[in-house]
């Protein structure tokens, strides 16, 4: 009998003993190819030596100490890097231990610089619908996940939601990529004076959606749009990058791809790789500056801030990451998964949108491709899906069901990328088998 409360409180879940590369191996012998590195996590595989190595060495020296003493030469050195690999703009950093906690930190942040800069009446936030910005307080209440959010509703603070860039469902057939985007901008610019210009502390999006969408990417010019609609009404953007970030989508920050300076940008998973948990948010040198010339002091914080091992774990992840060809092989990686999984899936009249970016792609189930109509909630196809995966070997992202009252299952796939072109066809193999066996 288990002592832990497990998410899903009957599953019973394999056990992982062990997991090298792309594979994870359970008590049973059973291996799994990490078709979605866990949650987008697991950027450089399993089993990584020269970070394992970096977490030891920094355990020999000092394994923790409160950042209110000191300051450290990996949190340092991981700052470092980060700031030169991110967009101009970008020129600071605040150490955090998660998603959440990163998306927290941004709210927070936001929310005091526009006290410090006296413009204390602001104290709204705007994100997307069919969004997950994760799962503490402000973090789910900035989220558009109704269903994630409904019992929690009577104590989180009130947000607004806007329509996400949504390609497959809400273009027009008369609408061009420009003009989509500008439809969507000025919704976010009628929200936005609707609450009242200088009432609103910023816009959070994903550039590319994941958990909630399946690799949804933006229509082109999308973000430069939202980004002018933010200026005109003195409103900070915040890019939620904790999923798309750290190179998932074949660049270092997703954002880069857009051509937009955001305030600030939060990041996680990938960029502790799955060996420390680790998040981080990068900020403008105007956010810095009001806190530097306003109170000095930024009024937030946790015990694990800037965790050395964390830091050292981290640092290690983004100097391989930043390395000569890698990049460059996510982008081939993830074009060859695109085109796999275009040609294995093509006869399936239950999948109707194959998407994404990088090693960050997502597939879309419909019961009917022409009218696009999603299979019911109560068939749970998703967890069908998710199964069959598992008894053949696989481990994908499958959500569904209904999400902020649109239903609707897809399959996200975000591999580790030290993925080889022979893993991608196993992987594709794989998934193509049970998304078969469940919609027989
Ligand atoms: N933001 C996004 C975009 C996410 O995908 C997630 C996690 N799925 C979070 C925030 C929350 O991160 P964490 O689970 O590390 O708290």
């Amino acid at each position: 009998m288990t002592k832990i409360l497990h998410r899903t409180i009957k599953a019973e879940l394999p056990r992982v003993v062990s997991a090298q590369g792309v594979f994870i191996e359970d008590a049973n012998g059973r291996s799994y190819l990490d078709g979605s590195g866990g949650a987008a996590v697991s950027c450089l595989g399993h089993g990584n030596g020269e970070v394992l190595d970096a977490m030891r060495a920094q355990m020999d020296r000092v394994a923790y100490a409160h950042t209110s003493f000191f300051t450290t030469d990996v949190a340092e050195d991981l700052a470092e890097r980060l700031v030169g690999l991110a967009p101009d703009g970008l020129d600071f950093v605040y150490l955090v231990s998660g998603g959440s906690e990163a998306v927290e930190a941004a709210l927070k942040m936001a929310r005091q610089y526009f006290v410090e800069i006296g413009q204390p009446q602001r104290r709204h936030i705007i994100a997307r619908r069919q969004s997950y910005h994760g799962n503490t307080i402000g973090a789910l209440a900035t989220g558009g996940n109704v269903w994630r959010r409904a019992q929690f509703q009577p104590i989180l603070p009130e947000t607004y939601h806007v329509s996400p860039c949504y390609t497959y469902r809400d273009q027009r057939p008369d609408e061009d990529a420009a003009a989509y985007g500008q439809r969507l901008a000025d919704e976010l610019d009628a929200k936005i004076r609707a609450l009242g210009a200088d009432q609103v502390i910023a816009f959070v999006a994903e550039p590319v959606v994941g958990a909630t969408m399946g690799a949804v990417p933006a229509v082109p010019g999308y973000f430069r749009r939202i980004r002018e609609v933010c200026d005109r009404h003195g409103v900070l953007l915040i890019l939620d990058e904790v999923m798309c970030g750290m190179g998932r989508t074949g660049s270092i920050f997703a954002c880069a791809a857009e051509g937009v300076q955001p305030d600030l940008v939060t990041i996680a998973k990938g960029l502790g790789g799955g060996y420390q948990p680790i998040g981080a948010v990068l900020l403008s040198d105007a956010v810095y500056r009001a806190f530097e010339e306003g109170s000095g002091l930024f009024q937030h914080g946790h015990t694990y801030v800037g965790h050395p091992v964390a830091a050292a774990a981290a640092s290690k992840v983004v100097e391989i990451l930043s390395r000569p060809g890698v990049m460059e092989h996510v982008a081939l990686m993830g074009d060859k998964l695109q085109e796999s999984l275009e040609s294995a899936l093509a006869h399936s009249s239950f999948v109707g949108d194959i998407r994404g970016r990088g090693l960050f792609r997502g597939i879309e189930m419909v019961a009917d491709r022409a009218s696009k109509e999603p299979f019911e909630p109560k068939l749970r196809l998703h967890a069908r899906i998710k199964r069959e995966a598992m008894e053949r070997g696989l481990l994908c992202y499958p959500m569904g069901g209904t999400i902020d009252g649109v239903r609707g299952d897809h399959v996200l796939l975000a591999p580790p990328y030290v993925i080889s072109p022979e893993e991608v066809d196993q992987l594709v193999e794989r998934l193509a088998d049970a998304i078969d066996a469940a919609t027989r």
